[in-house]
């Protein structure tokens, strides 16, 4: 007999020789204890029997080694029965090109440790997907639970325990929102299976021990180093070696710290160097399983997270009033976080005033009630106001429940059974505020809370300032409005006399003047006449702001209105030179309108025409009949023109062109013109400007009875 297959056949692995047409030229080994197959009836057939899922390419590979110097793979192999099960295959190249000779190690073997050497390996990230997913596949788990930690959790202790036999296994997860505890998801073994879904602290226990030190912990005295002795007794657990999941890089809730991976015996005796190895290995298997499955996890809550900023966003964004913003931020937060109370407090200095405040059980604070800050503390010994430390930071912080000095009974007990308190800062307010949540049950605000405070604060301080800034906008204009009116008003009376004394003076009421005084008085007169037109303005302006302008409408002809207000500004046309012309419809154009409101507008615009162009300006009044509807007066020059960022900035209040060029006016005749026009269902535009090119003034307005003018 040839010594080789001797030796080979001592294997208590399958060891499998193909030829390089990819036959079973060797069957060794364990090779029918695994595969059921007598050599008798493998030799001579192609591999292809043994790996029937596998696409012809990986079979010429596994036969030929595709001229690589070996393989060292995962793959699923049928055995006679038709069941199919998972295998680390070793294959190197038989000497002188004459095929190849596999070593096939059945499941639990597959935790060659050679695999799981460096874990930057992407060949091993890629067995290890596979492994995994044909783990689950051949468990009959659905695919879809690849995805979840306790089905993934349940899978490896099974596994891990086969690893090690006579041990139990407990697989335990730091969860994300209580990273002060340690959960047992999954056991294998009677007393382990028992123990799936407790929980316990960190603090104070061996497995809570092994994550902080990042040290396996193996001990025979199990019973009497734990706290828990008395969930160690029913199973007669003395020995255990507890080894801490860890990731390097922290997830998104923050945790390093993922879980623990024991296992247990009766037997007061260490493990042997060799299990200890294949422990660790496929603890960072675990680990690295852990890792992706929380991984994933994490991401979707961060996902959920990033879903209530956006739609906090839309909410808040919707209004601009800080009272509605603040109600909308409460609602938001209050979902969002799972807590029982929100207080919204500014920040003045030492003191805090509620904005609002709510509380699904208890009693609200008054809103506007001032406290000092440091009469709102956490109920730690210390007492340091969580407030303080969440503005100087412009962090959140947490602590145990709120307290309140100086509260009347009535609004202090329902603080007394608040367990966990969050203080968001919003950062970019200005005054600053914090929302301060409090929360009755034990679970603690986690570290996806958090997440989604952080994003939810940083929209509520834009949205709150935005709001705030809005607010003094308004306000400031409102103040600026009020003091026209009231100016304007107090103008008026002295007004009124100075025209009236200025009248009869020159009227000689008062005897006859000298003839010297004559051009001076007239002057005067027209400068009284033009701050009189200035006084109505304001007091216009201000009223329609507040919408108290009378409007009446009756039935007018345009052609008339417009000419009427050509020949107003005639006087003035001549005096420069300019080229004006009125260009009638052939028919009456007639439409319900007040006649004072289109005189003013039309008034404005002429006058604007010809203030706003060079020497001798040309400018055109044109009345034309409906289209659409609409019945059109045009008033168009060829003089300075508009440009484009201007043009709708014409019409508000105030607003005039900076040229360089300081001409009388006051912003007013446009923004008048426009509200009037409003009033009366008319519209006023400017539909054509260009610097330099002049511009086109249009005033529409629906036309009365079209068809029947002529
Ligand atoms: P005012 O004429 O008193 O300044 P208006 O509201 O009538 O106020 O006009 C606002 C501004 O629009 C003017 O200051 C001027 O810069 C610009 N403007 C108005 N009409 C014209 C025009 N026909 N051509 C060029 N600029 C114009």
């Amino acid at each position: 007999m040839d010594p080789a297959q001797l030796v080979l056949d001592s294997v208590p692995d399958a060891v499998v020789v193909a030829s390089a047409e990819g036959l079973v030229t060797g069957w060794h080994g364990g090779a029918e204890a695994l595969f059921g197959f007598p050599a008798g009836e493998m030799i001579g057939r192609p591999l292809s029997v043994l790996f029937p899922g596998a696409p012809e390419r990986d079979l010429e590979e596994l036969a030929t080694l595709g001229g690589a110097p070996g393989i060292d793979t995962v793959v699923s192999v049928r055995r006679r029965d038709g069941r199919d099960l998972l295998a680390a295959i070793t294959v190197r190249p038989l000497p002188g090109g004459a095929g190849t000779v596999a070593l096939i190690k059945p499941m639990g073997p597959w935790l060659d440790p050679r695999h799981l050497q460096g874990r930057a390996n992407p060949e091993w990230d890629r067995v290890l997907g596979r492994v995994l997913r044909e783990l689950i596949e051949l468990a009959g788990v659905d695919l879809a639970a690849i995805d979840r930690t306790d089905a993934l959790a349940r899978l490896l202790v099974e596994q891990a325990r086969r690893i090690v036999p006579g041990t139990e296994c407990l697989m335990s997860l730091v969860p994300h929102d209580r990273q002060q505890n340690v959960q047992i998801i999954a056991g294998a073994g009677p007393w382990a299976a028992a123990m799936v879904g407790m929980e316990w602290p960190r603090a104070g226990t061996v497995a809570g021990r092994a994550l902080e030190r990042r040290l396996a912990i193996e001990t025979v005295r199990l019973q009497e180093r734990s706290t828990l002795k008395h969930r160690l007794t029913p199973g007669g657990i003395h020995t255990g070696r507890l080894i801490p999941l860890w990731t390097p890089e922290p997830l998104p809730d923050g945790r390093s710290a993922l879980g623990v991976l024991g296992f247990y015996r009766a037997e007061r005796v260490y493990f042997t160097p060799y299990q200890r190895r294949l422990m660790n290995e496929f603890a960072r298997l675990a680990s690295l399983t852990l890792q992706r499955t929380e991984l994933i996890a994490a991401t979707a809550r961060a996902a959920a997270g990033l879903q209530v900023g956006v739609e906090a966003a839309y909410d808040l964004a919707s209004t601009l009033a800080p009272a509605q913003v603040v109600r909308a931020l409460i609602d938001r937060a209050l979902s969002a976080s799972g807590a029982d109370r929100v207080t919204v407090m500014r920040i003045d200095g030492e003191e805090a005033a509620v904005v609002e405040s709510l509380d699904l059980r208890g009693e609200r604070l008054p809103v506007g009630r001032r406290y000092r800050v440091t009469d709102w503390h956490d109920t730690t010994p210390e007492r340091r106001p969580l407030i303080r430390l969440a503005l100087a930071t412009g962090e959140i912080w947490r602590g145990p429940g709120h307290a309140i000095e100086g509260l009347p009974e009535r609004l202090a007990r329902p603080l007394e059974d608040i367990k966990h308190t969050l203080v968001l800062p919003l950062r970019t307010a200005s005054p600053p505020v914090v929302l301060i949540f409090g929360r009755r049950r034990e679970e603690d605000f986690g570290e996806s809370d958090v997440v989604t405070l952080r994003t939810l604060g940083n929209m509520a301080a834009l949205a709150l300032r935005n709001a705030w800034l809005y607010g003094q906008v308004e306000e400031a204009s409102r103040v600026k409005t009020d003091f026209l009116n009231m100016a304007a008003h107090e103008l008026r009376t002295p007004l009124t006399v100075v025209r009236g004394y200025l009248s009869m003076l020159q009227e000689g009421t008062f005897g006859p003047g000298p003839q010297t005084w004559e051009r001076p008085l007239k002057i005067l007169f027209a400068k009284s006449e033009e701050l009189g037109h200035l006084v109505d303005d304001l007091l216009l302006a201000a009223r329609l702001e507040t919408s108290r302008v009378a409007t009446s409408a009756a039935p007018v002809d345009l052609n008339q209105v417009g000419g009427a207000a050509v020949q107003r500004v005639r006087p003035r046309a001549r005096e420069l030179e300019a080229d004006l012309r009125f260009e009638g419809a052939r028919r009456p154009i007639v439409v319900a309108a007040d006649p004072d409101h289109l005189a003013r507008i039309l008034d404005a615009l002429l006058a604007n025409a010809l203030t706003y162009s060079g020497d001798r300006p040309w400018v055109r009044v044109r009345v034309r009949p409906a289209t659409g509807g609409r019945a059109r007066v045009e008033v168009e020059d060829r003089g300075h023109g508009i440009a484009a960022a201007a043009g709708e900035r014409i019409f508000e209040r105030f607003y005039r062109v900076e040229d360089g060029a300081r001409r009388a006016g006051t912003g007013l005749g446009l923004y008048i013109g426009r509200q009037l026009a409003v009033q009366m269902g008319a519209r006023l535009l400017l539909e054509r400007s260009a610097p330099g090119a002049g511009s086109l003034f249009v005033l529409s307005i629906p036309e009365l009875e079209p068809a029947l003018g002529d």
